[in-house]
């Protein structure tokens, strides 16, 4: 290890929390590096790309995409180091006062503080519970949907109950040639305007039902039908489709806090204890967003940049206890005089 090696905050998490918190952390002159488990920026924003997000305050509704394009091009504003595919599996001490992360390919992380905006884990979705439906994947079953337009004018079968299964089927009603929702229970659980819209539109409802096969075409790589069973009268159906997507919500890994050395609390499953300034109960380590739980905690967008600049400013105190104990006013910085031009093209473009 040399002193290149070590950061001043490492950042594990690359949604909302990590990316503000890393730009945030370059605005207060600290040497940072953001690591990211999955192949993408943006965290659970992934989830839902082509949604819209109405309530980031002074962003007008924009597809979550879109926001995430925003947030990168933000954290990279001070140059931080960025790494995805890197998943962190332990946090323990070293010397000089460091902590050592260890990812999960064997590299460790020398850094000054950590800063854990992991939300709820590394989350993976549910799969449907069918033999051999994984080979699907590369075709036409889906956990995500990355793109309205792959399903214009096909047949689409959603299976799903929840927010995220009504939304799609609202979206894609208008898009697609026909959408069939099918819940293995005998209520939808989503918000009532949206079980209300979807009572009033095409969408075929398949309610105590669920998929019990699915069909594929000859070369045995295409799904053609899936066959339903509703499970009351037992009666089976046979849909033609196009597109399967399974929203049967996610499983999060929490390896990270069963191996770490250093004594983090969990509250819950996936929180850590933290106050809402972000501090753990392990001196140099701070969190910020869905991770945290505290008395007024917003779990949003809004709210895990809030938590971001009360954290980045504790670190910084932490690191150099001389230090002021928040940012100046970025209006007012003159870190950014020759940031402007870049900024101006970026928020203004
Ligand atoms: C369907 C849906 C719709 C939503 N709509 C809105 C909305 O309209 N408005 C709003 O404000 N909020 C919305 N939210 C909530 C919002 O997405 C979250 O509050 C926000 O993403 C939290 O950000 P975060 O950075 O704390 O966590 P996350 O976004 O969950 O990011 C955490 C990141 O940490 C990574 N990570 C975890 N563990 C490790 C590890 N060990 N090593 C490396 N990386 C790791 C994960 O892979 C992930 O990328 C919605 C959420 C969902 C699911």
């Amino acid at each position: 290890m040399t002193q290149a090696d070590i950061y001043d905050v490492t950042i594990i998490g690359g949604g909302p929390a990590g990316l503000f918190s890393t730009f945030y952390s370059g605005l207060r002159e600290m040497k940072t590096k953001i690591v990211e488990a999955s192949p993408q920026l943006g965290g659970k924003l992934n989830v839902y790309t082509e949604k819209i997000i109405w309530d980031i305050g002074a962003l007008p509704p924009s597809p979550a995409g879109k926001v995430i394009e925003h947030l990168v091009e933000q954290a990279k504003v001070f140059n931080p180091t960025i790494l995805t595919n890197t998943k962190i599996i332990s946090i323990d001490r070293g010397t000089q006062d460091l902590f050592i992360l260890t990812a999960e390919n064997g590299d460790k992380h020398f850094t000054k503080a950590i800063m854990l905006a992991t939300g709820y884990g590394i989350l993976n979705p549910r799969k449907l519970a069918i033999e051999g439906a994984e080979k699907y994947e590369v075709s036409n079953l889906s956990y995500t949907i990355q793109g309205l337009e792959k399903m214009r004018d096909k047949i689409v079968v959603i299976s799903g109950g929840g927010d995220s299964a009504i939304d799609w089927a609202n979206l894609l009603e208008p898009i697609a040639k026909q959408v069939h929702l099918i819940y293995r229970q005998g209520e939808l659980k989503g918000h009532e305007s949206e079980v209300t819209r979807l009572n009033n539109n095409s969408v075929m409802l398949h309610l105590d039902s669920e998929i019990i096969e699915l069909t594929a075409n000859e070369d045995g790589d295409k799904i053609t039908k899936v066959i339903i069973k509703q499970k009351d009268t037992l009666v089976e159906q046979t849909i033609l489709v196009d597109e399967v997507v399974i929203n049967h919500g996610f499983e999060s890994e929490h390896e990270l806090f069963e191996n770490s050395s250093v004594g983090l609390e969990k509250i819950e499953t996936h929180y850590v204890a933290a106050n809402s300034y972000g501090e753990t109960q392990v001196k140099g380590i701070y969190a910020a967003g869905d991770i945290v739980s505290y008395d007024g905690k917003v779990h949003l967008i809004a709210g895990a940049f809030h938590d971001a600049v009360n954290a980045v400013n504790q670190i910084k105190m932490y690191i150099e206890p001389s230090a002021f104990n928040r940012a100046r006013v970025s209006s007012h910085n003159d870190k950014f005089s020759d940031k402007n031009q870049e900024l101006v093209k970026i928020f203004f473009a």
